[in-house]
């Protein structure tokens, strides 16, 4: 079946710069995102997710107190039932089984894409194994989008809190960008650099936009202004400025030695990146 929409998947690790790049392509008239969706499950709960601070419990980026109470949702939730009988409650976008989760998958997306009429939907899940399983069993259009950020600022916004050693989230790093690169070998899919897009937003998000075959608009830098109904992600999601910051703590804070010892443990990973 042929679609009438694209699904850039953001893939990439925690702490990658996947928000911004999230509300970037969500600020797009034509596109929609719903954010960190493999996190659904606990927000139609409204369990506390995992990836949301604790003040924020299971609400919308709406500001609406959960889904429930959001009209974006509410109108997804009854074009799902509509379709299938089932509620987003109901709905198991993490399932094991390949049948059951491609079904879902695809229930999910064809009904957003019914209610919204958006052309692009972003899911910025991040997680390897979600993007995986969608190549793998669905037949659903999904352009990943491959976001690298260098490891040392990737490491220091993980481990800041603490003294904790690097040797894990460095070796973490490395193993992941590997089997991404191998997963998207084959797979037409976009390479970003956080440190580029923060850096120059305009030409980058252009050329991002090319490749998922709409035109670049320049109201998507004032994405604070766009409506948002993603879920989880960090607290920029719900800031009311479009303001770009650099974050790069990590160069007087982080220390020579340790930014020495996440260089050599995660040199295949930047290697590999540069290279192929
Ligand atoms: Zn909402």
């Amino acid at each position: 079946m042929s679609r009438s929409y694209r699904i850039a998947y953001i893939v990439g690790l925690q702490h990658c710069g996947s928000t911004l790049l999230d509300l970037l392509l969500n600020a797009h008239s034509e596109a929609v995102s719903v954010g960190e969706l493999f996190e659904l499950h606990e927000y139609a709960h409204e369990l506390k997710p995992k990836t949301e601070q604790t003040r924020f419990g299971s609400s919308c980026t709406c500001g609406a107190d959960s889904i429930w109470e959001c009209a974006f949702w509410q109108a997804i939730n009854d074009q799902v039932e509509r379709r299938s009988g089932l509620t987003l409650r109901e709905l198991d976008l993490r399932a094991q089984d390949p049948v059951r989760f491609a079904d879902h998958n695809r229930l999910f997306f064809d009904s957003l894409a019914d209610v919204t009429g958006a052309k692009l939907i972003i899911d910025s899940s991040k997680r390897f194994h979600r993007l995986a399983g969608l190549l793998k069993y669905t037949d659903l259009p999904v352009t990943p989008i491959h976001l690298l950020r260098d490891p040392k600022g990737q490491i220091y916004s993980l481990v800041k809190r603490g003294k904790a050693s690097v040797l894990r989230p460095a070796a973490y790093y490395r193993q992941t960008t590997l089997k991404t690169l191998r997963l998207l070998r084959d797979v037409e899919s976009i390479r970003l650099r956080y440190e580029n897009l923060v850096a120059d937003p305009e030409p980058n998000l252009n050329e991002v936009m090319l490749s998922l075959g709409l035109d670049y608009q320049r109201s998507q830098l004032n994405w604070a202004e766009a409506e948002r109904h993603n879920l989880a992600g960090n607290r920029m999601r719900r800031t009311s400025s479009s303001a770009i910051t650099v974050k790069d703590e990590w160069r007087e804070k982080l220390g020579l030695s340790r930014q020495a010892m996440i260089t050599m443990l995660t040199l295949p990973a930047t290697y590999a990146t540069r290279h192929y």
